[in-house]
């Protein structure tokens, strides 16, 4: 009886915090949001980046955040509008080496990471994602020669990579398998596919490492550094204020580390592939870029790493 009674004091409780939080989500949105809320909103979750299939109301969670690998806004789950975020911010595109241009929101939005795009002679390629599409994105994107495929290297860049799709043609979105279930918005665009290695054009390739996500993929771009090859790394391996290494994580912001086979796992499924330059997913210190000696540096963090976690 008394159990009883404690139980549904339990599921009273629950059920009246989850109300409570329900309407915390549907009254304070970020302020733009509240204002332009309409039918069919693809509303953008604050924190993340990720934008959400379109709905009369903000989602009630974020799934990406509320993950072990993320964390949800301390103040509250906070949403804006692609509308909002284009009067408020604008991308810097700026040119990183022949054939490539990093393009970076600013002030910082969301987990504050960088898309790359690559020219290649049969068609661009958009190298993770940013949140932010505007006008003036897109007329300097097209002047680069438009996108003609994309790629993300796991759910935590995926922000509105349908938007960049629907704008630029309905390229396609190349996604590992695994991620599926973090699609916040899923659409015709995105291909999945499965196993390690998958082509792309020009001979640059999409190679899942797994690690800090299941189907996590870096792109292999055999013609950058002068034909050495680039590592075009997304946050695995991440650089690190030391541009001499680089690190390996399940969760950046929440520090939680890999364990040692899925360490020399990632190293195995890297080892084959011709690479001297990392580009990361941050500026670090200006930068985010290991011009050179990259393979090696990668090696010898991960021997740094499997030492340090050895029991
Ligand atoms: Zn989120
Ligand atoms: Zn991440």
């Amino acid at each position: 009886m008394g159990q009883q009674r404690t139980r549904r004091r339990f599921m009273k409780d629950c059920s009246t915090s989850a109300a409570a939080l329900v309407a915390l989500s549907a009254t304070e949105p970020d302020v733009g949001a509240a204002a332009t809320a309409r039918e069919g909103t693809p509303y953008l979750c604050v924190t993340c980046g990720t934008q959400f299939a379109e709905s009369a109301q903000p989602p009630a969670h974020c799934p990406i955040c509320e993950d072990e690998r993320q964390y949800v806004n301390p103040e509250g789950q906070k949403w804006t509008t692609m509308e909002h975020l284009r009067s408020s911010h604008k991308n810097i595109i700026k040119q990183e080496e022949a054939g490539l241009y990093s393009i970076n929101t600013e002030p910082k939005f969301g987990i504050g990471q960088r898309a790359f795009l690559i020219q290649t002679g049969q068609g661009n390629i958009l190298w993770d994602c940013v949140a932010l599409l505007d006008d003036a994105t897109i007329a300097r994107v097209n002047e680069l020669g438009g996108i003609a495929e994309i790629a993300v290297s796991h759910p935590h860049y995926y922000t509105a990579m349908v938007e960049w799709s629907r704008t630029f043609g309905g390229a396609p979105i190349h996604l590992h398998e695994a991620e599926r279930p973090w699609v916040m918005r899923p659409d015709p665009c995105i291909r999945f596919w499965t196993g390690r290695v998958h082509e792309l054009r020009a001979g640059l390739t999409l190679v899942s490492t797994g690690g800090h996500f299941e189907g996590y993929q870096v792109l292999h771009w055999p013609a950058a550094a002068g034909g050495n090859g680039a590592l075009m790394a997304g946050d695995q391996p991440q650089i690190c204020m030391d541009p001499k290494q680089v690190t390996f994580m399940y969760s950046y912001p929440n520090y939680i580390p890999l364990n040692g086979s899925q360490i020399r796992h990632i190293l195995e499924c890297l080892d084959p592939l011709p690479y001297d330059r990392i580009y990361g997913a941050f500026f670090v210190r200006g930068k985010g870029i290991i011009p050179s000696e990259g393979k090696e540096i990668v090696r010898r963090s991960a021997d740094r790493y499997l030492r340090a976690i050895q029991g």
